[in-house]
Formats: C-alpha cells, structure tokens, sequence
C-alpha cells in the first residue's frame, strides 16, 4: 500500500467513514499515518484503595467478594458495588448500566479503573472501566493513543485504521532525506519508527523520541521554504528607490502624540533599506499596543509622495477596515489617496477599485487578502505591508512580492518570540524590534476569578460606561460550531443586556460574531468605534488588531480554554489610550493548573514575558504538550518547547548543499508535510 492510496483501500472503510475521515483532513494513507494523537491514556499499576486521591484516575485490584446492588433512583439505574482490598474498602458505580451485574462473577478477581469522585461525602469510583488481570497487564505494557476525534469516528476505529495502514504500507513509502550517519549525529530515528513510536508507543522514551524526530520534520519543510524564498530574493535590486523623507514630519506633526524611541529607530531602518541599494524584507516586531501602524502608514506616504503605489493587507474585513479609517484620515489632508478592497465587497465596487489602482489615481490600498488576488493590477507598486503577518502563510508573502517587479516588503507581527527564535524562523527578512511602549499607557489591570464573580464584574463595567469608556465581553465558548456559537452570543448579550440595565438605564450592549455578514460586522464595529455602543459582546473575532483607544474593559469568559498568547492578543484591545484599563479573566473551570497558567497574565504585561513564563510552566517537550504559540502553525511542534531541536534543524538545513536541499525539498513536497 502507497501513502498516496485513498484511505478506501483499507479493509472496511467505505463512503461513509471516508466521508468522516475526511472532516479530520484524512484522505489517504498517508494523511491517516500522519495523523497524530493529542495525548495517551497510561494504565498505572493499581493502587491500594486507602491511597486514592480526589479527582484522579486509579486503578484498584480486587476480588469481588459480594453481588452488586441495582438501585432504581428517578427513573436511573444505578449499579453500586463495594470493594476491598488488603489496604481499605471503596464503593463503584455505574449509572444506567446494568449489564455490569452479567459482566462480574462472584468470586473473580478484577482490575478496575476509574476516577475517584465524592459522592454524598463519600469516596467513589465512578463507571469504572473492568478488566481481568491479564487484560490489564496487556493495557499497562504501552501508552494508548488519543486521537481528537469527529463525528461518526470513535477512538477505537482510528486506532484500527492506523495499525492496519501502518501495516499494509510498503516500507520504501518511508524514505528518508537524512544520511543514515546524519541520523546518529543529529539524535533521530528513521522515519518508518517514528510512525510507530508516536502511535504505538511502548514507552514514554518511544513517544519522545518519535516525537522529536517528527517535530524535526515539520521544522526542517518549514526551513526549507524560509531558504528557498531567502535563495530567490536575496539581494534584489531596489528598483524603489525613494530618497525623499519630508512627508515624514508632516506626519509627526499632524498625529498629535510624540512616537517612542524605539519607533523612531525603526522608521530610520526603514529608511536605510528604502534609500538602499536593495529591496527591503523586513519584519518589524513589537507587542500588541506598541504603535506598529503608524509606522506603516509613514512608510507608504513616503512612496505615495514619490509617485509610487503602496498596499497594506490585513487578516481580517474589521481591521482592514479600520486602517483604511487611519491611514485616510491623517493622509487625505496630505493629499495622499487610500482605498479599500476587500472580498466581501460588491462585484462592482471592486471593479471600480481595479480601476482605479490601474490607472493610479489612488496610491494606498488598504485590503484582505483581496489585495494579492491576480486581478489587481498595480501601477508601480513600491512597498507591500503585511500586517499580523503570523495569519498568513510564507506563500501569501510571496505572491506580494510577485505582483510587480519586486517591491519592498515590510511584515509586522506582534508575536512575542525571543530575538534567537525569530531570526531563524524568519531566516528569510530582517528584523526590527519596537520594544518600548507609547508613554502615556498604564499599565492594565487584571484579575482572574470564578463565575461568582461576574455580578460584580457586570457592575464594574457598568460603572466604567458611566465614567464614558467602553468595554468588550468576550462570549463564552460552547462548541467549535459557528451557528452554535452564533446563538450563544445571541443569548449572552441578551443577558448581559438585562444585567447592565438593572445597574444603570441605557447602556448600549451590541453583539459581533464570525457569521455576521461582511457589512454588518462593519456597522457594529464603526458604532463601536464611534462611542455609540457602549460594551461589545464577540467570539474571538476582534481577535487581532482591533484598535478602539475608548475601550478600558475586556472580560473574557472561560479564559481557561485559551491559550496564553491569544488571551494576550485580546488583552492588547484594551489599554490602548491614556485611561487606567482593565482584563477580567473569568474561568468556567478551577484547578491549580489552570490558576497557574492565567496567573502569568495577572503578573507579566509583557508579551514576551508572559510566553517564556507559559514555557517554564509547560516545560520543554511537554509531554502532552499544548501548542499555543499563535504563530506559524505546526501540528506537532512548539516553536518555544521545541526552541532546540528548531535550531538543530535550521542549522542541518542551511548545511545542506545544494543537492542535498534539493532533495528534503522533495521530501517534504511528497509527504504533504510542508507546513507552509
Ligand atoms: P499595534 O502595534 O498593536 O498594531 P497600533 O498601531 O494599533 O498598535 O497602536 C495602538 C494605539 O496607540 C493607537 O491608537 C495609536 O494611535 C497609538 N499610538 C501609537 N504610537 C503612539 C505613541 N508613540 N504615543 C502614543 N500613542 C501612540
Ligand atoms: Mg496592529
């Protein structure tokens, strides 16, 4: 069997499961090879009953010395046996399943295992799962795979899919890029036994180092584009050239505020590469609220001032929408003309917009991803701005800088990465960090506390409207659904609608989420922004870049169930004026665990801080590890856990001669592994 056999060549998979298998991305052999689990179940060896502890999962070996009780409670079957062993005694329980009492003999001896629970003040097993002895040994000599699952796929089917393709696959399907000598310098397995080790693993050393090996992978598809793209540009003739600055301090003195040092720095790096004798390819880097925009817009004026065209993208319809309001109001006085395109606009207004782009009678476009589509023809395009540049891929930036004969190329990103990471990841561009804050911000305020506590938060933000600020509620998250999703926010600001009312009349709560339309999310976010909503309730959609100066609150329901860097991002769309703001982080859910993760936020302002805190926390190769860089996406790999075995795989491609590169080039291309 080949990896690129449909996944319908396995023994009893027919339309139906395919269907299903396809919702997870697996199509065939090898996407179901590839296809990873998100943590293992371990079988300890079984506990004496007097050491079990709340809320864990054990394992107890006991005879069964009496016949279960069938309880019959509000129309529930309730199953409930007590145990014991030499050490104490422990009552399970099995609701609505009574053919457990057909399942146990009287007399056998049983491995079960559960989570212990309290139930009426006593210890509990709850629906234990029952093995014989042999049984369990069985389960306790591996790790058992987790696969995330969708409808219509159980566990137990992905697992047997997978053993039987991993199989029924020829063993030349596993070809590898590395030397077999490289493989022992480097520390990695072949790639036949990483399949195997991070399926079927037999021990936590199988898992890791099939892991690494895997991670090593993804880590050297992606180097190899970043070398690529670095091979094809390097050194391009700045065929831009502009010399030309003034326009600069008309700006500086139309904004209204002093830009930081570390602003200043940038533009007179910007300006270097623009006056250059080569094109620019830079990242410039700086924490959600350090003033990134600003910098953009200086940019491109200077090439609209020289006659050229410049384009900005942005990630989503809201934020394009808001930069164009930006850059046109400080540029149309300079007589600088912007425009926006983006895909959910009209067939013809889009029409008009090529048009116009065509013939130059506009300088700036400001768009989605409408702006690299083929239709667009520039008229001497100077400088591309990517912004929140971890939203696309490196492909997205290369079809930017094909669309005239190389502009300057310019990515912004407020990813907190260390400097050492960025530059491999970002091998391919210059980097240029704005570490330093606009000065009139205080620092934000935050808490993280229970449910209990919203009555409270409700009133708080009550009292904020009332002093004339905005606030943002971040809705809680039911289902990945979006027409879920939907509703609940329909509801939840139905609620909080109710709530803030009975505190103070007249409060304007509105609501934003995913499936609005491209032009109501525009009249939501323009009302919002104009000071006519008072508090806006929104699924994650304001995510990015949002930048309403008014707003002082943002509370997020179960906080718990983000990830630090993305929880920081919406933190970044209050304290963005000189007003005192503040972050609520309400958790849905306790545990130490958790408490510990988002009290990193309540300590740490600082992006960079609050990941490398989050890292300490996780530890390095996590085992069961959470990726949440909220950068380029890999499957398996955490840019920051991984931080070593990233540099062991960009330092191995970069040694690659050409050959050699060549060839993990078409590795990657064959197994679909590019992450790009
Ligand atoms: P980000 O870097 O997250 O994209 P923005 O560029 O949206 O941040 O800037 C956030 C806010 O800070 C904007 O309202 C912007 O006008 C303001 N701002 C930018 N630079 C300064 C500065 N030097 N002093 C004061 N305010 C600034
Ligand atoms: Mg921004």
């Amino acid at each position: 069997m080949l990896f690129s056999d449909g996944i319908t060549a396995l023994k009893g998979v027919g339309d139906k499961n395919a269907a299903s298998l396809k919702k997870l991305g697996i199509e065939n052999i090898g996407d179901l090879l590839h296809y990873y689990p998100r943590a293992y179940e371990v079988f300890a060896m079984p506990k004496g009953i007097s050491e079990i502890n709340e809320g864990e999962i054990v394992s107890i070996e006991c005879v069964v010395a009496v016949r279960p009780e069938v309880l019959h409670i509000k129309g529930k079957t309730i199953v409930s046996l007590r145990v014991s062993d030499p050490t104490g005694s422990i009552r399970l329980v099995w609701y609505n399943a009574q053919f457990i009492v057909k399942q146990l003999t009287t007399g056998s001896r049983y491995v079960f295992r559960g989570k212990a629970a309290r139930s009426r003040g006593e210890l509990i097993i709850a629906m234990p799962q029952i093995f014989t002895r042999e049984q369990y040994i069985v389960k306790m000599n591996g790790l058992w795979p987790v696969y995330p699952l969708t409808k219509g796929v159980t566990n137990n089917l992905l697992t047997k899919l997978i053993k039987a393709a991993y199989k029924e696959t020829d063993d030349t399907e596993y070809k590898d890029y590395i030397k077999r000598t490289d493989l022992k310098s480097l520390d990695i397995i072949g790639t036949k036994q990483a399949i195997e080790g991070i399926h079927f693993p037999k021990t936590a050393q199988d898992y890791t180092l099939a892991r690494r090996r895997l991670v090593f992978d993804e880590f050297t598809g992606f180097m190899a584009s970043v070398r690529s793209l670095r091979e094809n540009r390097v050194r391009q003739v700045n065929c831009h050239k502009i010399t030309d600055f003034s326009i600069w301090e008309d700006i500086r003195n139309a904004i209204g505020f002093e830009l930081t040092g570390a602003q200043e720095k940038v533009l007179d790096e910007l300006k270097k590469d623009f006056s250059g004798e080569y094109c620019a390819s830079r990242m410039i880097q700086g924490d959600v609220g350090s003033g990134k925009t600003i910098v953009a817009i200086m940019a491109l004026a200077a090439f609209a001032k020289a006659g050229m065209q410049g384009c900005i993208m942005a990630p989503t319809d809201v934020l394009a929408r808001q930069h164009f309001e930006s850059f046109d109001r400080l540029l149309a006085p300079l007589g600088i003309k912007c425009v926006l395109l983006t895909g959910s606009m009209t067939a013809a207004a889009k029409k008009k917009c090529y048009f116009e782009i065509k013939e130059h009678e506009v300088d700036i476009i400001i768009g989605t991803h409408a702006v690299i589509q083929e239709k667009v023809e520039y008229d001497n395009l100077g400088l591309a701005v990517i912004d929140e540049q971890h939203r696309f891929g490196v492909r997205q930036r290369e079809a930017l800088s094909n669309k005239s004969d190389s502009p300057h190329i310019v990515v912004m990103s407020a990813t907190p990465i260390p400097r050492s990471l960025a530059i491999m990841l970002y091998g391919d561009l210059d980097l240029s960090i704005i570490d330093e804050m606009p000065k009139n911000r205080l620092p934000i305020k935050n808490c993280v506390v229970d449910t209990g506590y919203r009555p409270t938060a409700y009133k708080f933000i009550a009292k904020q409207v009332t002093e004339g600020h905005q606030a943002y509620v971040i809705c809680p998250m039911i289902d990945e659904n979006d027409e879920v999703e939907a509703e609940n926010v329909l509801e939840y600001t139905e609620n909080l609608r109710k709530a803030l009312n009975l505190v103070k009349e007249g409060i304007v709560v509105e609501f934003l989420h995913g499936r609005m339309k491209a032009a109501e999310k525009a009249g939501i976010m323009d009302r919002y922004a104009s000071g006519e909503i008072d508090v806006l309730v929104s699924t994650t959609v304001i995510e990015v870049g949002v930048n309403v100066t008014n707003a002082t609150v943002m509370m997020v329901e179960n906080a718990e169930r983000f990830g630090l860097a993305q929880l920081h991002q919406l933190r970044g769309r209050v304290g963005r004026g000189s007003a005192q703001s503040y972050c609520i982080f309400i958790k849905g859910m306790g545990g130490k665990d958790i408490d510990d993760r988002l009290n990193i936020l309540v300590k740490y302002n600082n992006g960079m801080k609050v990941a490398e805190e989050d890292l300490k926390l996780r530890g390095p190769g996590d085992f069961f590890g959470t990726r949440q860089s909220g950068d380029i996406k890999f499957t398996l790999s955490d840019i920051y856990g991984d931080a070593e075995i990233l540099k062991t795989a960009t330092d191995y491609v970069n040694g690659l001669n050409k050959k050699e590169f060549e060839a993990l080039c078409d590795f990657h291309i064959q197994t679909n592994s590019l992450t790009i």
